[in-house]
């Protein structure tokens, strides 16, 4: 199993109905299903079937160069390094700048360096335990994303760390497929990669797509809908992979402040913005931030909006989409001001 996620079933219906209706609306519509990343991926598109051989060649390269269980992968050289610096291609070094970038911006929430930690967690196998805590505490100390050195090609990490990009390759590769479609002239798509929801125009029929997010309580089910055109609408949640020991979930977005799950008051954060690689970051900088610095956060940007869980029960709107917004739920919902 690799670092990326599965695609549960849930999200999968959501995406197929919604690739039904919107496929009733043209008859130009080309729409493949593929399984890549170790995640289930929906392409649809109005326009030539060659732009989803192009698509789908594309997010089989990237799978290439950014799994982390793939012995000849740029990440995975990068971490059997050993300090040695390492060539990588183009895609590796911009998505590790935005993932650098990021990772100052959120203060280390979010950090490509936990692999180590993610790995002993057992997040990438499927013997998943809680470690000991002197274990996770020698392993934080291997964590750190500003020891992490690029320079235009070359990639320089310290022995014994490794690097992850789980947390926002998806997203990458959705902005790479958008990419390909708009090159073949296509203006009307729409990509589930794993649940991760990106849009290209509105649909054939002029109105917006609607995006339903996952409830984390009930993930069968969808807790609330988004209207949107030319969006991602990414989601990190502690449903999408997790076990349970001692009575307890625990769940593989990990907080590096001290190695445990992330829980700082969300269980779900979907972020709405115009590229899929910052709103896959921002979606997990934010889910481990938690409920106020994901609200300071958000007011310190001006283009993303975002759609937060709590734990206990509510769903925190940004003002940006609130009247793009549906409630399915019973849960109450607070929208979030800039003030
Ligand atoms: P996402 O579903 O986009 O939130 O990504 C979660 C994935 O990112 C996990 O499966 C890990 O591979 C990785 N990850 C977990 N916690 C973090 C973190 N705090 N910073 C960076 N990557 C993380
Ligand atoms: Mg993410």
């Amino acid at each position: 199993m690799s670092i990326f996620h599965d695609l549960r079933l849930p999200a999968i219906l959501l995406c197929a109905g919604l690739l039904t209706s919107c496929s009733q609306a043209s008859t130009a519509a080309v729409s493949r299903d593929l399984f890549a990343m170790d995640t289930y991926m929906q392409l649809q598109a109005y326009g030539p079937e060659k732009a989803l051989d192009e698509a789908e060649a594309r997010i089989q390269e990237l799978e290439q160069d950014f799994s982390v269980t793939r012995p000849d992968s740029s990440i995975s050289r990068i971490n059997a390094a050993a300090g040695v610096p390492v060539t990588v291609e183009e895609d590796t070094v911009k998505l590790l700048h935005a993932a650098l970038a990021m990772g100052k911006e959120s203060g280390g929430a979010l950090d490509i360096t936990l692999y180590p930690l993610l790995a002993e967690w057992g997040f990438t196998k499927e013997e998943k335990h809680v470690p000991p805590p002197q274990t996770i505490a020698a392993l934080l100390d291997k964590v750190d994303y500003a020891a992490v050195s690029v320079t235009d090609d070359t990639v320089q990490l310290p022995a014994g760390m490794m690097l992850d990009l789980g947390a926002a390759a998806k997203g990458y590769t959705g902005d790479a497929v958008m990419e390909i479609f708009r090159e073949n002239g296509i203006a009307s798509a729409v990509i589930s990669l794993g649940g991760n929801v990106q849009t290209l125009g509105r649909k054939p029929d002029g109105t917006l797509w609607k995006v339903g997010i996952t409830d984390p309580f009930s993930p069968s089910e969808t807790c609330c809908t988004i209207e949107v055109e030319n969006k991602a609408v990414i989601t990190s949640g502690t449903y999408e992979r997790y076990f349970e020991e001692d009575g307890q979930r625990w769940w593989h977005i990990l907080d590096p402040a001290d190695g445990y799950p992330a829980d700082n008051g969300l269980i779900s954060v979907t972020v709405i913005g115009d590229s899929g690689t910052e709103c896959d970051l921002l979606s997990t900088a934010l889910f481990v931030e938690g409920t106020e610095k994901a609200a300071e956060h958000w007011r310190e940007r001006e283009d993303f909006e975002m759609i937060c869980v709590t734990e206990d029960g509510k769903l925190l709107v940004t003002e940006g989409i609130a009247d793009s917004f549906t409630n399915q739920s019973a849960m109450p919902m607070e929208v979030l001001t800039r003030e």
